[in-house]
């Protein structure tokens, strides 16, 4: 290999460095869960995407376990050769079901389905407006489409119906709304009922990327769509987050168009099944969600709780109800200070600084889930109060 490229690639390393944006990686030696084990200490973790607590779940696990032994460990074989077992189609029906649509199709992450989604479906001829804030998994899926690309600015509706105008002006065949149903840095919904109403008016398809929702925003955990009462086109959402945590995605939407991405989506068609464990405990997990309105009240409650706590001590909060909820810092070094603060209390949360939000709008990013009790959550408050008033943010 050339030195000169190691050396380009290195100095790429130090400027990272340098404008202090590495991220470090703590190995955890315990499961996932309220509790975890770093550096050989206990820490309460306020950073996972783990929303309803199922992540070290019991339940899933034995269904993982006896999938294993039913349908061995993994697949081998890209799904159309020889990797569709009963269980894929048996979780593509439900998911579907789920989320009111006609069908579903299983990808092995949310970024491969939001890779997978747009190229099929669209041409040089279609336009993609795309929200400012959208994942970099849909940045990418939309970059890998012909179709032009209009952007929005975050959530903006007024921007929304000016770039649907200019898309139609220019004389798009088939117009594609792509938006977030939360968007994760802030935890503020997209307004879903008002992109339905300006959709309608454009003639135009929705297709929102759930992740953030799924399994506990809405009535039965069906999503943004369904706290908004509304219906979208088509739906991509994840497994590895309140759907039990462990890897997966999909992309749900009307027969004829799962069907054309069976036979065209390219991270399908050239990608591995997922393993049987996964989507035995997938089906698992849907059985709990759909039953799950007491973790969806603990979660929901916790998250008063916590925005109440943080509140009371003098922490600016960014408002809503999601359990995404982020305590502004300002600058980068604040959200650094704060988190290694929290950190030696036994706290785990991860700051974010520019450039994954704006410059000047530093946080850390703690996120609710239905496994916290009020103990924790207490335990919580203290360390905020003990870490904030050591580094004069609160009083
Ligand atoms: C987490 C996330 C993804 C990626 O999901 P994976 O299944 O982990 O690949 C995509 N979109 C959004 C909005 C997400 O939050």
């Amino acid at each position: 290999m050339p030195q000169s490229f190691l050396d380009a690639v290195a100095e790429t390393l130090t400027q990272i460095e340098a404008d202090g944006l590495t991220k470090v990686e703590r190995p955890i030696t315990s499961p996932q869960g309220a509790w975890i084990h770093a550096d050989g200490r206990k820490l309460l973790n306020l950073c996972a995407n783990n929303y309803l607590g199922l992540a070290d779940d019991p339940r899933l696990i034995d269904a993982a376990k006896s999938a294993l032994d039913s349908h061995g460990h993994g697949m081998a074989s890209v799904r159309f050769i020889c990797g569709t077992q009963d269980l894929h189609r048996q979780l593509e029906t439900r998911l579907a079901g789920f989320l009111g649509t006609d069908d579903s199709i299983l990808f092995a992450a949310c970024f491969d389905a939001n890779a997978a989604v747009f190229e099929p479906l669209l041409g040089p001829e279609d336009a993609i407006v795309s929200d400012s804030l959208n994942h970099a998994s849909i940045i990418d899926g939309i970059r890998l489409c012909k179709a032009k690309r209009y952007r929005y600015a975050n959530a903006d509706m007024h921007d929304l119906h000016a770039q649907l105008q200019a898309a139609r002006d220019a004389g798009a065949r088939h117009v594609m709304i792509a938006t977030d149903g939360v968007f994760s840095m802030d935890g503020y919904l997209a307004p879903l009922d008002r992109i339905t109403a300006l959709a309608a008016a454009f003639d135009a398809i929705t297709m929102v990327d759930d992740c953030h929702a799924t399994g506990f925003m809405g009535p039965q955990g069906r999503g943004t769509p369904a706290h908004f009462g509304v219906k979208v086109d088509i739906l991509t959402g994840t497994l590895g987050k309140a759907l039990g945590g462990a890897i997966g995605g999909y992309i749900a939407g009307p027969q004829p168009v799962i069907d054309l991405l069976r036979q065209r989506a390219r991270p399908y068609l050239f990608s591995n099944a997922l393993p049987p464990a996964v989507v035995a405990s997938a089906l698992a997990v849907l059985d709990i969600v759909e039953d799950g309105d007491d973790l969806r009240a603990q979660l929901f409650e916790n998250a008063r709780y916590w925005r109440a706590g943080l509140t009371g001590l003098g922490f600016d909060l960014l408002p809503g109800e999601h359990p995404i909820i982020p305590v502004m810092l300002g600058e980068a070094h604040a959200a650094q200070a704060m988190a290694r603060g929290l950190y030696d209390e036994g706290v785990y949360v991860s700051g974010f600084f520019y450039p994954v939000v704006p410059h000047g709008r530093a946080r850390i990013r703690t996120q609710m889930n239905a496994a916290l009790t009020r103990e924790d959550l207490d335990r919580g408050l203290a360390a905020f109060a003990k870490v904030g008033r050591a580094l004069g943010i609160v009083a």
